[in-house]
């Protein structure tokens, strides 16, 4: 071989095999972004929740600076070398894609073509169109743990300007939800030595966060803290998280009342406020609304549904050892309890469905229910209904007719109810977006 050609091939080789490296993983990364946008689509999972990128395809250059940044697992994909939105309800709204692109080809919206999201109006006080009631967190269309927290401390400030001066009847101020929003608004409140009480109709603190997957990895950034000071984290996990609430909880604390649902509010500024609980009723000069964007669990509103045995999501799986639990769903939320009580030992666990199949679930938590039903972990129910909850049982209508089958504990996972209706009952005005900011 001539000289000149060994020296050429010395060179040509490794290029051609870098070549063929970049092509091979480009090729890998272009099916797995159709198979997850695939089976977000067979899932019917193409609706983000909230905030999300929206690539404009004639800018994007294909090189991938979106999805490396983004701290969620496949939310952006690469389909023919364009960035894509492949796993859209696991978006929550970071912005790092946009952040990390080059070209700007990355907008941040809310809504799409054809799903409205519903932003209430808000002024720069944080108030909404009833004045005296303000809205802080996620369910202004601002997400993200560190924009609740200064959020809620923020809107403490503006709604305790010009409050008059009363001892306790009626109260400064009413928090709804205790959340990182509410949590931070509590605080803010204490601070300022406001007459206040939070509401939550969950049994415990931390809003969206205590319902994460377990270990979540949690990117954050820090704040600061009325009371407590910095809030350091940047990367920890769903457990540190809700650790650290507990811990300034316990450390300062704050008028919580939990497992009380607020389900509406009456009245003006001028003639203060009522807000009507499930367990009673408040009176303020001014309300604070730190209820997110999850809603309030829907019911199905059979006869034995508000008997203690009854929740509405999983909050630790030991807490069921060694009972005979039913989960009530088809969505991830439910398969994913389902999974975790039917992996624990010594627990009996069944799952009840209306459908025929999980076609509204993640492929693997529908895979790996198949398994454990396969393995006797798991009783599946499907096309069945529940009719009632009794003490020690629980009635179901199935294809073989009525079956009255012995139960010590239920979780209906049945989604959420969005707070749009609760925000239009109250008077406030509510935008609908479809695909803008
Ligand atoms: C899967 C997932 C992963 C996420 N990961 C991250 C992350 O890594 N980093 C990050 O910064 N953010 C993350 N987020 C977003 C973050 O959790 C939210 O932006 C944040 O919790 C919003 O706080 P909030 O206080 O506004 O509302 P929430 O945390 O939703 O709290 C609202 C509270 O209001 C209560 N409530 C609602 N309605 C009523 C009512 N009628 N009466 C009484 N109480 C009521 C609820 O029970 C709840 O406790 C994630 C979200 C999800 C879903
Ligand atoms: S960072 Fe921008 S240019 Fe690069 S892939 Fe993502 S959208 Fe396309």
């Amino acid at each position: 071989m001539p000289p000149n050609i060994s020296a050429m091939l010395i060179y040509l080789l490794p290029l051609m095999a870098i070549m063929g490296l970049y092509i091979f993983s480009q090729q890998r990364r272009h099916k797995r972004s159709l198979e997850l946008l695939r089976e977000a689509t067979e899932t019917g999972l193409l609706e983000p929740a909230s905030l999300h990128p929206l690539i404009n395809e004639s800018l994007c250059i294909g090189c991938k600076s979106c999805i490396n940044a983004c701290p969620e697992h496949d939310v952006l994909g690469l389909i023919n070398n364009i960035a894509t939105l492949v796993g859209p309800s696991n978006c929550i709204g970071h912005g790092a894609c946009r952040e990390a692109c080059p070209v700007n080809a990355i907008d941040l919206v809310f809504g799409t073509a054809t799903r409205g999201v519903d932003i209430p109006l808000l002024q720069a006080d944080f108030q909404t169109s009833v004045p005296g009631i303000y809205i802080a967190g996620e369910l202004g269309g601002m997400g993200l743990v560190r924009n609740a927290i200064t959020q809620g401390v923020q809107a403490v400030d503006c709604a305790a300007k010009n409050l008059r001066k009363c001892p306790n009847d009626p109260l400064d101020l009413v928090i709804v939800g205790a959340g990182p929003a509410g949590l931070a608004a509590s605080l803010a409140a204490k601070e300022l030595g406001l007459s206040y009480v939070t509401l939550d109709h969950e049994s415990g603190l931390g809003g969206t966060i205590a319902h994460f997957p377990r270990g979540k990895l949690v990117m954050t950034r820090p704040a600061t803290l009325p009371l407590v000071g910095k809030f350091q984290f940047v990367e920890t996990s769903k457990e540190h998280l809700l650790a650290f609430w507990q811990d300034v909880v316990d450390k300062h604390p704050l008028n919580l009342r939990f497992s009380e649902g607020v389900t509406a509010i009456d009245g003006d500024i001028t003639n203060d406020f009522t807000t009507t609980t499930t367990l009673g009723q408040f009176r303020s000069q001014r309300v604070l609304l730190c209820i997110g964007r999850r809603g309030t669990p829907r019911k199905l509103n059979i006869p034995g549904e508000d008997l203690n045995k009854v929740a509405y999501r999983l909050q630790d799986a030991t807490q069921y050892a060694g009972m005979n639990v039913m989960i009530m769903g088809g969505g991830d939320s439910a398969l994913e309890a389902a999974i975790s009580l039917a992996e624990q030992e010594n627990t009996q666990v069944s799952l009840c469905y209306r459908g025929k199949a999980f076609n509204r679930a993640k492929f693997k938590n529908r895979e790996r229910i198949q398994i454990l039903s396969q393995e006797d972990k798991l009783t599946l129910h499907m096309e069945s209904e529940p009719t009632a909850i009794e003490r020690e049982t629980v009635t179901l209508t199935t294809p073989d007719g009525t079956k009255v089958l012995p139960n010590q504990a239920v979780i209906i996972c049945a989604g959420g109810v969005l707070p749009t209706a609760f925000l239009q009952n109250i008077g406030i005005q509510v935008d609908t977006k479809y695909g803008s900011r």
